[in-house]
C-alpha cells in the first residue's frame, strides 16, 4: 500500500492510480511511442515531438516513431474545433488507454487530439502523461487537472509524480 507522500493530498495522489475491484492500483507504460498521421502539419509534429522529448525527461522513454506497427500509441486528429466525447468527459484531446491488470502494464493506446487541443502545450504533455499510466485528473489546477491549466507538473502533482514513478507496478493506493 503507498499512501500520499508528504505534502500530496489523498484526492490528488489518487488520481495516479487506477481501479482493479475494490483497490486502485498503479500501472505504467515501459514506453510511448507515437504514431502520427500522415496529414499532421510539419509545425505539429515538431511541437509534439518537444513534448515527447520533455515526457521522456521524466522517466519513461518516449519518442515519436515512423511507423504504426512500430507505435504503441496511434494519434489521431479529429476535425472541427469544439469539444469530443471521450469515455463520457468533453475535451479537445483524449487518450484511450490499454492496460493489463495482471502485470499493470500500459500497453498502448489511441491519442485523439482536435485543432485546439494540438495546439496547446499543456494538453498535449497532459494526454502524453495519461499514456504514461495517470489515468486520472487532479482535482488542484495544474498539467493533470480537467482541463489541463500548466505546461509543467506543479504543486502537489510534481511531488506525487517522482512518487508514483518509484512504485512498482500494481502497489495498491493508500489514502494515508
Ligand atoms: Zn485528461
Amino acid at each position: 500500500m503507498a499512501p500520499p507522500p508528504a505534502g500530496v493530498s489523498a484526492e490528488v495522489w489518487r488520481a495516479f492510480f487506477v481501479i482493479s475491484g475494490a483497490q486502485a492500483v498503479k500501472v505504467s507504460a515501459d514506453r510511448g511511442d507515437l504514431f502520427l498521421p500522415a496529414e499532421m502539419s510539419a509545425v505539429a509534429r515538431a511541437a509534439v515531438g518537444a513534448d515527447v522529448a520533455w515526457a521522456s525527461g521524466l522517466g519513461i522513454p518516449a519518442r515519436i516513431v515512423d511507423s504504426e506497427a512500430a507505435a504503441n500509441f496511434v494519434v489521431e486528429l479529429v476535425s472541427g474545433a469544439s469539444e469530443f466525447d471521450c469515455g463520457g468527459n468533453l475535451g479537445v484531446a483524449c487518450t484511450i488507454v490499454e492496460y493489463s491488470l495482471a502485470g499493470g502494464v500500459v500497453s498502448g493506446g489511441t491519442m485523439r487530439f482536435n485543432s485546439v487541443g494540438l495546439e496547446r502545450q499543456r494538453t498535449r504533455r497532459h494526454e502524453i502523461l495519461h499514456a504514461f499510466g495517470i489515468l486520472g485528473h487532479s482535482p488542484l489546477p495544474g498539467l493533470m487537472s480537467l482541463p489541463s491549466q500548466q505546461p509543467e507538473l506543479v504543486g502537489e502533482e510534481a511531488i506525487a509524480f517522482p512518487a508514483w514513478m518509484a512504485l512498482a507496478r500494481l502497489t495498491a493506493y493508500s489514502a494515508g
